[in-house]
């Protein structure tokens, strides 16, 4: 197979790291009978590589810059992401109509959202207790949960202190 082609030089360890993120994606998809194309690796690779929340058309963006196709087509990329998003490989971020890739995709936990409103900086908290939190609220109402976002808004430390400077 064809190794993809990836955005702007990944610096050495990101590209190692990336590597293993594209060969965990691919055996989740596998698992679940799907197939990790290349064109869902590019978007899942232009996603991680960037760091934080990256919308729709900076994806389709970046997308252009690195593929062969003249134009991409804003449904192509929307599948894609769509089907990202099924197998839980990427966040979406309802509050800033974004997404973001997920930094631990086995692990089967709430991830809070930390967004910073200035810089657009999200950082992904693991945290048992939000978990426990929302099945027992779940449990409580017989509520069964298809899907679970927690997103925090506010400002990252960087932000603040600048701000105080
Ligand atoms: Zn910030």
């Amino acid at each position: 197979m064809p190794s993809p082609t990836l955005p702007s030089n990944p610096k050495a360890p990101e590209r190692a790291q990336l590597e293993r993120l594209l060969n965990t994606a691919e055996t989740i998809c596998n698992k679940a009978g799907f197939k990790l194309t290349e064109l869902r690796r590019q978007v899942l690779s232009i996603i991680w590589l960037y760091g934080k929340p990256i919308g729709a058309y900076d994806i389709m963006a970046e997308l252009e810059k690195i593929s062969d196709r003249e134009q991409v087509a804003p449904p192509t990329v929307y599948r894609s992401v769509e089907f990202l998003l099924q197998q839980g490989l990427i966040h979406r971020i309802h509050s800033l109509n974004a997404f973001m890739a997920k930094r631990h995709l086995l692990k089967n936990q709430v991830e809070a959202l930390f967004i910073c409103q200035n810089c657009g900086e999200a950082r992904e908290v693991t945290n048992q207790v939000f978990q426990q939190a929302i099945n027992l609220s779940a449990n409580e109402m017989k509520f069964h949960i298809q899907g679970q976002a927690v997103e925090v808004l506010g400002q990252c430390q960087n932000c603040r202190n600048k701000g105080s400077k």
